[in-house]
């Protein structure tokens, strides 16, 4: 079957990265099918509890310019400039998170991107998407996609190639091709989960910095919040589930208070529907999935987090999933064949999704422990100034992930790892001692020596 214009596809889950999939799609003058569990999202309140907002960086944006859908989203972001530390002691700090006016990242609503991203989807004519359809799982040997009608609750079946499923990361096409033996699935839990809260605005005024992401880290557990448009911000409190410091301890409302006050004592006022929040708001778990293959033949590509969910805490599985369908459009100008195309997706895209995997479990332990440590703090600072002398060849890891979409994930982990070696020889710092100065001589030596120019 030909990847050519005209042809139709079925895109199974028309959240983040299946509408902006089919706007791809649409605009090369493929047919697209978008079949989605949930209800029309124009008409009707979003899901609760299940990160309300999500930090936007340069991986995104790029995809989104390239699908010509940045201009509409643009209006539903809030820049944030860097970590706003808070210490138990009510201290805070900004930490910036790049040196240059453009290297910020954007909180957005999850509800209202993913509305623009479908209403962007439906202005193409070529885009049908079907709400309320619920896909049960495929049939590859008779070429079926098993859908069930939600509002009523019917079951059908539908003509399935080619397809693309980005049906997230309790992806229903995943366990229908690992129960057929078609894919293996590894799910990597964490042992911490997630809880959403809210710090409301007072008589229409935010409560915290708005263009930053605040952050309480307190060692094994941390409270972050995201700010929204309409002047509150989203907090989440990401905790191990058992244990004495655990979800599991939290099991009365005295419990709750209790923990909030001792560890959060300046959150504490506000957010003044803390323990309603807290009993009713969903505990969310988080995992990494890994999947081979992601494809099978032409017929079927998994892509987003139904191929390669990852943790949180680099705020990239958005970013990640909308550069899968940058770079699935941008192959689709060398390949005209599915099957060749879903190959090389997956030959190009796994390496980099491995490694952002990788990096988001890493920073768990920064943003939870380490910004408080002061060596943590000066070797930053060391980093910053050796971009600034060689911003070519020295750029942080952070940097590179959220504001560099030129340098992929995958090398982006390996040149980290040997900056990181780098710093560790510049200040190997046994005391934390404040001050140490960076020889720059030496400094610019070795990243001569070892770094060459970004390609
Ligand atoms: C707490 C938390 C915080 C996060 N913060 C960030 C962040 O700051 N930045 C970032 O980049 N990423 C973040 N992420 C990750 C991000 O949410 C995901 O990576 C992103 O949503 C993946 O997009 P997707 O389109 O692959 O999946 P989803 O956005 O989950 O979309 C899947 C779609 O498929 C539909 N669907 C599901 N099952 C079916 C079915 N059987 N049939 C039909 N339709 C179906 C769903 O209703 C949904 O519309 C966070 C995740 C969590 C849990």
């Amino acid at each position: 079957m030909k990847a050519t214009p005209g042809t139709s596809v079925n895109i199974i889950g028309a959240g983040l990265a299946g509408a902006l999939l089919a706007v791809l799609l649409a605009r090369r003058g493929f047919a697209v099918t978008l079949h989605e569990r949930r209800p029309d999202p124009r008409q009707s309140a979003p899901e609760r509890g299940r990160s309300i907002n999500l930090a936007l960086a340069a991986r995104g944006i790029a995809a989104l310019e390239r699908a010509a859908v940045m201009e509409r989203v643009r209006p539903l972001t809030i820049a944030m400039r860097g970590r706003m530390v808070h210490e138990l002691s009510g201290a805070s700090a900004l930490q910036p998170y790049g040196q240059r006016e453009h290297e910020v990242i954007y909180s957005v609503g999850r509800a209202d991107l993913n509305r623009v991203l479908i209403e962007a989807a439906l202005s193409h004519p070529k885009v049908t998407v079907r709400f309320n359809s619920q896909a049960l799982g495929v049939d590859l040997a008779r070429d079926r996609l098993r859908l069930r009608d939600a509002a009523n609750g019917s079951e059908h079946e539908l003509p399935l190639a080619p397809a693309i499923a980005t049906d997230g990361a309790g992806s229903a096409v995943r366990a229908s091709l690992a129960a057929a033996g078609r894919v293996t699935v590894r799910e990597d839990w964490l042992d911490h989960d997630y809880k959403e809260l809210t710090i409301p605005p007072a008589a229409g005024t935010a409560l915290l910095e708005r263009h930053a992401l605040h952050i309480w880290p307190r060692g094994g557990f941390m409270l972050i919040a995201l700010p929204n448009i309409d002047g509150s911000f989203t907090a989440t409190l990401f905790l191990a589930r058992a244990g004495a410091q655990g979800f599991a301890a939290l099991d009365t409302p005295a419990a709750v208070a209790g923990f909030f006050a001792t560890h959060f004592p300046d959150a504490v006022p506000l957010m003044p529907r803390l323990l309603e929040e807290f009993a009713q708001h969903p505990q969310g778990q988080l995992g990494t999935v890994h999947t081979s293959p992601w494809h099978v033949a032409g017929q079927l590509l998994l892509l987003g987090d139904a191929a390669h969910a990852i943790v949180p805490f680099h705020g990239q599985g958005m970013n990640a999933a909308f550069e899968d369908c940058r770079v699935l459009d941008e192959l689709l100008d060398r390949h005209e064949d599915w099957q060749a195309l879903f190959a090389e997706f997956e030959r190009v895209r796994r390496p980099n999704t491995e490694a952002i995997a990788r990096m988001a479990v890493e920073n768990y332990l920064e943003m939870r422990d380490a910004v408080l440590d002061a060596r943590f703090v000066r070797l930053k600072g060391h980093a910053m100034a050796l971009e600034r002398r060689y911003p070519d060849r020295f750029i942080p890891r952070y940097s590179m992930v959220m504001f560099h979409p030129e340098i992929p994930y995958a090398e982006a982990l390996r040149r980290g790892a040997l900056q990181a070696r780098l710093l560790e020889e510049l200040d190997p710092g046994h005391a934390a001692s404040a001050g140490t100065t960076l020889d720059l001589e030496r400094a610019g030596r070795l990243i001569c020596e070892r770094l060459p120019p970004v390609a």
